[in-house]
């Protein structure tokens, strides 16, 4: 059981107001809150072990390096990867995602091959590789979604052909919450000798990951969806893979030696890692994952299952709602819409009570025409959500419906 009030207390922006209303946020799907942990992490990192990391001699730099270096250790740890050379830090998910689709193109793929995704793909995991088709011809086969919102796996497994390369599938939908039987997917890609790219982005806050009992080829996440900072993220790769792709951005770090008519390039992890890293960064994201490892992600699903189940509850008693993503394996999110009021008008409203959702198409444009909508109202919970705030929230939409 997780003491919710004093983990409230890690994060001081819970307690503020919003138009004279204490702030209800539930959009933590798009980002999460910070606790003071890793806020002073930075400001640690900033004002007692900043140098730039990897080339220096001196004292701080060594301390810089360690310090970014032992960060690379705990989310190896975290994702029980064999190798800290298998842990690539990137911006976020997005570029990890980019970082894949243009180097595994580049080294694996022709004129006609194909990656497989799914209809419930954020734009991140759609977009680099319409890029990607469009610079090498290369085509996407798109796995179906049920009513439920759960991957159609028949079908799934009738997608693949001799020209199949990749699959990339997000593990946990930022719109359904469905929890996608991501070990089946994988199993059934390496059946016929095709590599997984799992976007993590939305699965590592809420539930365990473990890259090798899953077997993923590749997996991506986000550090600011895990309550790290903005503008760190993480690429996985297997080893064996990422020795065989190419670098993705030239520059400072990624070089072995350098001259104008041959440049070899570094070992990993640093081969994918060109330029200054976000070594603060990266420090504080270690420390949002052992803040979340100190409460226990186990303990962390139970909660938001918990509130998940709370919210579904009080939500489909409500008349006129229809709720996007009815999967039995599904983490704290809730998308709906409630009869014909429009999501952005739902979503200004509650804003007014000091209730942040999020409303639109949530970078999910295709799932939503998949479901014939323009968009939802998402509210998403994290561990220091409580049931208190889902009842205030259920009176919010009560109070909104009989303005209409
Ligand atoms: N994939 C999923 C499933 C997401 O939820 C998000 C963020 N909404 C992303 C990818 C993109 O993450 P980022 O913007 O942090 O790169």
């Amino acid at each position: 059981m997780l003491d919710i009030q004093s983990i409230r207390k890690d994060f001081p922006i819970l307690s503020h107001t919003v138009y004279d209303k204490p702030l209800i946020y539930f959009d933590n799907a798009a980002t999460t809150q910070k606790p003071r942990q890793v806020v002073e992490k930075i400001e640690n990192g900033y004002y007692n072990v900043n140098a730039n990391i990897h080339r220096g001699v001196h004292f701080l730099s060594q301390a810089a390096t360690e310090a970014h270096e032992e960060a690379r250790k705990t989310i190896q740890r975290f994702l029980n990867a064999r190798s800290s050379n298998e842990i690539i830090f990137t911006r976020g998910t997005t570029e990890s995602i980019n970082l894949i689709a243009s180097s595994f193109t580049d080294a694996f793929m022709e004129e006609g091959d194909e990656v497989i995704i799914s209809e419930m793909e954020h734009h991140s995991n759609i977009v680099p590789w319409q890029i990607q088709a469009a610079r090498k011809g290369i085509s996407l086969k798109v796995i179906p979604i049920t009513e439920k919102g759960e991957l159609c796996m028949d079908t799934y497994r009738s997608l693949f052909s001799e020209r199949t390369k990749l699959v990339s599938v997000a593990h946990i939908s930022n719109v359904l919450g469905t929890i996608n039987p991501v070990k089946e997917v994988i199993e059934i890609a390496h059946q016929h000798d095709v590599p997984v790219l799992l976007d993590g982005a939305q699965a590592v806050p809420h539930t365990k990951v473990d890259v090798q009992a899953l077997d993923a080829d590749f997996y991506v996440f986000s550090g600011h969806k895990i309550y790290g900072p903005t503008g760190i993220g993480v690429l996985y790769g297997k080893e064996d893979w990422l020795d065989k792709l190419p670098p993705y951005q030239g520059g400072g770090e990624m070089i072995a030696t350098v001259t104008f008519e041959k440049t070899t390039f570094n070992e990993l992890p640093f081969k994918f890692e060109a330029g200054t890293p976000d070594y603060i960064g990266s420090t504080a994201l270690a420390e949002a994952i052992h803040y979340v490892e100190q409460l226990g992600i186990e303990a962390i699903a139970a909660h938001e299952d918990e509130l998940l189940r709370h919210a579904s509850k009080r939500l489909e008693a409500i008349e006129d709602v229809r709720i996007f993503g009815q999967s039995v394996h599904k983490s704290s999110v809730l998308s709906f819409l409630i009869g014909d009021i429009h999501h952005y008008d739902m979503g200004m409203l509650l804003d007014r009570l000091g209730i942040a959702v999020r409303t639109g198409h949530h970078c999910a444009q295709p799932l939503m025409k998949a479901f014939g909508i323009e968009g939802t109202v998402r509210a998403s919970f994290a561990f220091y959500n409580t049931k208190e705030e889902i009842d205030t929230f259920i009176a919010g939409i009560e109070r909104v419906k009989t303005m209409f």
